[in-house]
């Protein structure tokens, strides 16, 4: 008997020149997606962060107040690590976002505010594949933000946001891609930015820390998964997306 082999995987469009990257919290772009961000970058594109939490909640050691800080000044230099310069943080409650109204106005003021081309979330299915568990604020994140970029582009949805002083519609967003995905239909290739990417992992220090994760290593985790998605782009390292296209027939 032959062991069965996953689909291969498309390789993403580049033709794009601004992206903006919306998860629940500091570190969910550094387990996969930062390397990829680090190729955009090195091509000139322009990648902005949004955090919808501090991942306060996620020190169990530390509480909550401190943990903000803590964590923030991580993101930020994690992000300047990929060619990202730009970070914001919505602080909503970290552990108990709900998908909602409240969240997709919250993400749907950022798409308006920095109208990217290409939107990138975190894997929001219910697992990260076989049985492992996602977790809720990813779950909710996600699905708000697949909303929010069509929110974005109804002048009567939110219109409190709009206007001669505040932001404009923006209907400019290509696609939603949703990183890591059990579901992943294309992936990019990261063997360039490998490196950035696990130096963007360790820069959330005080959070691996936390984890105690006794023998947690930043590069060989992300290698392991790397090179499985790699070899499904017929490269050494890729980073895997699943791809929703916003327009009709796509
Ligand atoms: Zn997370």
């Amino acid at each position: 008997m032959t062991e069965e082999l996953p689909p291969p995987l498309e390789p993403l469009p580049e033709d794009w020149e601004r992206m903006l990257c919306v998860v629940a919290h500091p570190d969910d772009l550094e387990f996969g997606g930062a390397a990829a961000v680090a190729r955009w970058t090195a091509q000139g594109k322009r990648v902005v962060y949004c955090m919808v939490t501090s991942g306060e909640a996620g020190i169990d050691g530390l509480e909550p107040a401190r943990a903000r800080e803590v964590r923030e000044a991580e993101q930020v230099e994690s992000a300047r690590i990929v060619g990202v310069d730009e970070v914001d943080f919505l602080r909503l409650r970290d552990g108990i976002l709900e998908y909602g109204v409240t969240l997709r106005r919250a993400i749907a003021e950022e798409v308006r505010l920095h109208r990217p081309d290409v939107v990138v979330t975190n894997n929001f299915r219910d697992t990260w594949g076989g049985r492992t568990l996602n977790q809720a604020d990813h779950i909710a994140t996600g699905r708000a933000t697949l909303d929010a970029v069509r929110d974005a582009a109804n002048r009567w949805v939110f219109p409190e946001q709009l206007g001669p002083d505040g932001l404009e519609r923006w209907d400019g967003v290509k696609a939603v891609w949703a990183a890591g995905s059990p579901e992943s239909t294309h992936a990019v290739d990261i063997t360039d930015s490998f490196d950035a990417g696990v130096a963007s992992l360790r820069a959330h220090s005080a959070y691996i820390e936390g984890l105690g994760w006794a023998d947690f290593d930043p590069a060989e985790f992300l290698e392991g998964m790397s090179r499985q998605v790699g070899q499904r782009l017929g490269v050494a390292h890729a980073t895997a997306f699943e791809v929703f296209p916003l327009g009709w027939g796509q």
